[in-house]
């Protein structure tokens, strides 16, 4: 096999389908390389958060995604009826009764109040979906095992043969061989405890406390839906993390934690195990070679963030470098690509880290939670990690001082009923006018298809750039251009390009 074509991209989990997907819609040939011969249907994330929920919105997936959530709400019953979001910190639950729904960054965002239940398997299967309507299939039961980049291209040894490829995203998980391939460092923290994640059949759940349970070995979650068990054990980290995962480990682990004899009886679905292994690779980019998603950053799941992560990471390459390959942007816009996720991938790592300190079961830490749980039980306390978890105030360091400018595109209502999102379906930049002689449609007439414009007589913001990947360029409250055209400049290239 010697094929040639723009990206290939490494690992069909949520990241690389998104990723595989943002570059078909910009044009790119793109081919998605999977080793594993059906999608993953293990327990990982549950939930999405609004960040992830608008970059689905923006590309007309939302009402698929909500449609999952209604079904798994059914399926759960009474035990979450009420879906607003709620999240915790080291198992501190919030409660979202305490929160500040006014709070401007909540209410930027019209539904951050709502739980969006997408289990991983369903979001992967949502994503394989749009990828095909866009042209692309995953060749699955094909392995990448070696990589030459040779300046101009990348050469790609899979078990089926030798590819050759403009450009190699790794989107092949935490133990990414693109990475190590590539010879990027991968710093961070070790392992210091063990976590299982299953759906059991329990012959006495009667022993098991509801929500959370600490104790001197570590912690233990039972519920919401029947069955639902979750434990971290602070016992060095499992000596084989990639060892199937049985009933006799979680049992074990659940009764060391829980101090009782519990029985399970049955695994339902695909346990999972996971580590406080907290790394975040030296560069997302050596050459023609990137990083994105879990290959690029890993870190323990409390709060929900890996995924969420990933998908921000895919929206934001994906864009970048369609319009490399393109033309119409220079190489040196593919900087921008670390420089703009690395902050956001460190503070997730911190945030999760900052968690592993709260949960250990020795006496300071269990005082140390006291302390955490007092503070979030307070509302600014409650309404500060919802906001955190949630992903409301996450915000790219963009000039401009509009203080639109480096967030994600909030819910803009359009006097003809629809939402500036509606128009993102295709990918490209919008650009919202609400000038009365349509100054900022006649400024950006040079840039043509790269520049979706958006005519609407509301009153402010009076006019707002929106990248691919959702991100607020520039905006204004009044009607002059001021900084559009160099915005335009930094973003969708030179005019007429
Ligand atoms: C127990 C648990 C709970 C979690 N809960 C949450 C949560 O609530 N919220 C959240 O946001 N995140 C959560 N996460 C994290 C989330 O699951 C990951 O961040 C997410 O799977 C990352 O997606 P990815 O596409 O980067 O990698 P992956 O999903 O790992 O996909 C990588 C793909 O690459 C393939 N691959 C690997 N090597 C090769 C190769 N050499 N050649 C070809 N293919 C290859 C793999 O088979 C795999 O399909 C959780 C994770 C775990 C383990």
């Amino acid at each position: 096999m010697f094929v040639t074509n723009d990206v290939t991209v490494v690992g069909a989990g949520p990241v690389g389908l998104l990723l595989a997907a943002e570059l078909a819609l910009s044009g790119a040939t793109v081919r998605v390389l999977e080793r594993r011969d059906e999608p993953d249907k293990a327990m990982k994330a549950q939930s999405i958060n609004v960040p992830t929920a608008g970059v689905l919105d923006r590309r007309g997936l939302l009402p698929a995604a909500e449609q999952v959530h209604r079904e798994v709400v059914e399926r759960m019953g009474s035990v979450v009826g009420a879906s607003r979001f709620t999240g915790h910190f080291a198992g501190v639950v919030l409660d979202p009764g305490k929160v500040d729904w006014a709070d401007p960054d909540l209410a930027a965002y019209a539904s951050a109040d709502r739980a969006r239940l997408v289990p991983q398997p369903q979001l992967v299967s949502l994503l394989t979906g749009h990828l095909a309507r866009l042209g692309v299939q995953v060749r699955r039961g094909v392995e990448v095992t070696s990589l030459e980049d040779t300046g101009d291209g990348v050469l790609v040894g899979t078990s089926a043969g030798t590819i050759r490829t403009g450009w190699l995203v790794g989107c092949d998980g935490g133990h990414s061989t693109v990475r190590r391939l590539a010879g990027i460092d991968f710093p961070g923290t070790d392992p210091e405890m063990t976590g299982y994640q299953a759906i059991a059949d329990i012959a006495d759940p009667g022993q098991l406390a509801d929500g959370w349970t600490w104790s001197e070995r570590g912690a233990y979650r039972y519920g919401p839906q029947p069955g639902r068990i979750a434990t971290v054990e602070f016992d060095g980290g499992p000596a084989d993390r990639s060892a199937r995962v049985t009933l006799e480990d979680v049992q074990a682990s659940l009764r060391r934690v829980s101090g009782t004899d519990v029985t399970l009886t049955a695994l339902r679905g695909e346990p999972t195990r996971w580590t406080d292994n907290t790394r975040q690779a030296a560069t997302y980019r050596s050459g023609r070679v990137f990083l994105a998603g879990d290959a690029a950053h890993v870190h323990p799941p409390f709060g929900g963030q890996g995924l969420n992560l990933g998908v921000g990471d895919a929206v934001n390459l994906g864009w970048k470098l369609g319009a490399v390959i393109a033309g119409w942007a220079p190489e040196d816009l593919l900087d921008t690509y670390d420089a703009e996720r690395r902050p956001l991938g460190a503070w997730v790592l911190d945030w999760t880290r900052a968690q592993i300190g709260v949960l250990r079961g020795d006496p300071k830490s269990a005082a140390l939670r006291q302390v955490v749980a007092d503070l979030l039980g307070t509302r600014d306390g409650t309404t500060y990690a919802v906001k955190m978890i949630s992903g409301v105030t996450q915000r790219t360091d963009l000039p401009g001082d509009h203080p639109l400018v480096g967030r994600f595109l909030p819910d803009l209502a359009l006097a003809d009923g629809t939402r500036l999102a509606d128009h993102a379906h295709g990918g490209g930049f919008l650009l919202l006018d609400r000038t009365p002689d349509g100054a900022f449609t006649r400024l950006a007439a040079p840039w043509g298809k790269r520049v979706t414009v958006v005519a609407d007589d509301q009153a402010t913001p009076v006019g707002v750039l929106v990248r691919p990947d959702g991100v607020i360029a520039w905006a204004t409250g009044a009607t002059g251009a001021d900084g559009l055209e160099t915005a335009l400049r930094r973003w969708a290239g030179a005019p007429g390009s």
